[in-house]
């Protein structure tokens, strides 16, 4: 498993650092006690056992001793008596075991008198295998055990003391009893581990309080982040710590309501943002519907403006009265012709129609009556004309009649046409007839002549057909006999 895979929460460090210093203190100063309680029984047992040893001793002289040699001499006097002595001090005190005098003969070491009162008893000159350090020490000087022994027959402390006159060849040993020791160590070693395991189950408990003291706060800061990242910025929190944990979750409260009303804020300015935005959009709908109507309203007066500008133009160019082109323009489409005519010799013709005695009908019928037979004349003229052919009013009941591509000939046939056209048909006014005829004067035009020359030619023709009777087609085809 890789480091990084290892995860330990805080609350988990926390416990097992605050577990392991807590443990650490309290089994220190349990050692401690423990040692200490140990080292003190332990010493008050030696000083008793060789306050014991060194006052016993002093009871026995060992130049006396010399004349016990081994079990023979068990019967001797001075044997009887030390072993009285030894046996009286033992009853003394409860707590000695057993006592006794050792000699050392060279590098042996021998029993003189034993007090024990068994059969296991240790005769005189019987020797003592493996002797112990503290025993050889104790033929030259206080000695004790540093430690209990414990065999078969129970726990025991051994100490030993120089007999008076021994010259470091006698000496007195005690063996105390040391069961008692040996259970007060005991009772100290169970409550040790006892104390050890309620310091584990305490050390446990108080580092996860501690631990979860610690941590409570970083797990509502945790869960507050989590808060704020899901929208909801205005809670606070309560920790009541007393510690630098407290100060945290003062300045991330503080944080907070700064993040709050910076988003109150922001909100505002979106709010007002958006409105002003939509009071824009209704102002710009406004707007353009009020351009629209300012455009449809400009392009209707445009229109308007143009349909009374072609009507005026129209009005310009043609007579109210029959909707024929007037004088003006006739003049410019005669000199349109005359320049075609400049250019690639087409001919044209011209004819001046002039109704027969029309004096006579305004008078006889009315003007309105004139009106109209002038109105249908025109009609019965550019019905029987071409499209190319142009008809205007030349003069009151006057008409020019513009032949384009058409020479003498053509001319004579149309004006015959025209004039049929006019003299056959009844004009009928209010019920009833009134009679009309027309005479007509045909001119060509002729090449490199002025236009005037060719209308004057018309006009004479028109003139010749009066004057001969009326109702009729006069042509000119030569010079103008009036020029
Ligand atoms: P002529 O055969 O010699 O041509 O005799 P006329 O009576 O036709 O000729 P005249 O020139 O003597 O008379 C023309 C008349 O046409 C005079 C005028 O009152 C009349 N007139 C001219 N313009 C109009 C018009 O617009 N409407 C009406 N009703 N009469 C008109
Ligand atoms: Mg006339
Ligand atoms: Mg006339």
């Amino acid at each position: 498993m890789s480091p990084s895979r290892f995860r330990m929460t805080i609350r988990g460090k926390l416990i097992v650092s605050h577990f392991f210093a807590i443990l650490l203190v309290s089994g220190s100063i349990g050692s401690f006690f423990y040692l200490n309680a140990h080292d003190s029984l332990l010493r008050q047992l030696q000083d008793r056992l060789q306050s014991s040893a060194a006052l016993i001793s002093r009871t026995f002289d060992a130049e006396k001793l010399g004349t016990i040699k081994g079990p023979s001499d068990m019967e001797n006097p001075v044997y009887l008596e030390t072993l009285k002595e030894l046996r009286m001090f033992r009853r003394m005190n409860k707590d000695i075991a057993y006592l006794y005098i050792m000699r050392k003969v060279g590098e042996k070491i021998e029993f003189v008198v034993d007090s024990d009162e068994t059969d296991r008893q240790a005769k005189p000159g019987s020797l003592y295998e493996e002797v112990p350090v503290t025993m050889l020490s104790g033929f030259t000087g206080l000695s004790v055990d540093d430690r209990i022994y414990t065999d078969e027959w129970g726990s025991f402390l051994s100490g030993y003391a120089p007999l008076v006159n021994g010259m470091g060849e006698y000496l007195l040993g005690i063996d105390m009893r040391a069961d008692e020791v040996k259970r007060k160590f005991h009772i100290l070693r169970v409550s040790g581990i006892a104390s050890l395991f309620g310091s584990i189950i305490l050390a446990f408990l108080f580092s996860q309080y501690l631990s979860d003291r610690f941590t409570t706060p970083i797990r509502l800061l945790i869960s507050r982040c989590k808060a704020i990242a899901d929208g909801r910025i205005e809670e606070r929190l309560a920790v009541e710590t007393r510690d630098e944990m407290n100060d945290l979750v003062e300045a991330f409260n503080t944080m907070s309501g700064h993040l709050a009303s910076a988003e109150k804020k922001k909100q505002e300015a979106f709010d007002a943002l958006q409105k002003s935005r939509d009071e824009l959009e209704i102002r710009v709908e406004q707007r353009t519907r009020d351009l629209k109507e300012i455009n449809e309203r400009m392009s209707m007066e445009m229109a308007e403006k143009i349909r009374a500008q072609k009507a005026l133009e129209e009005a310009a160019m043609t007579d109210p009265l029959t909707g024929l082109l007037n004088r003006r323009s006739m003049m410019a489409h005669l000199q349109h012709q005359v320049a075609r005519n400049h250019r690639s010799g087409e001919p044209f013709t011209l004819l001046i129609a002039d109704l027969d005695h029309f004096k006579k009908i305004n008078d006889t019928y009315g003007h309105a009556a004139g009106d109209h037979v002038l109105i249908e004349t025109a009609k019965r003229i550019s019905a029987h004309i071409r499209g190319q052919d142009i008809v205007a009013r030349w003069g009151g009941e006057e008409f020019l009649i513009l032949l384009p591509e058409t020479d003498i000939d053509g001319g004579k046939i149309v004006a015959e046409k025209i004039r049929q056209r006019i003299g056959v048909m009844p004009y009928l006014w209010g019920g009833k007839v009134i009679p009309l005829t027309t005479s007509i004067g045909v001119a060509p035009f002729i090449k490199d002549k002025p236009l005037d020359d060719c209308i004057r030619r018309a006009d004479y023709t028109l003139y010749k057909a009066k004057h001969l009777g009326r109702n009729r087609v006069e042509w000119e085809e030569g010079e103008n006999p009036l020029s």
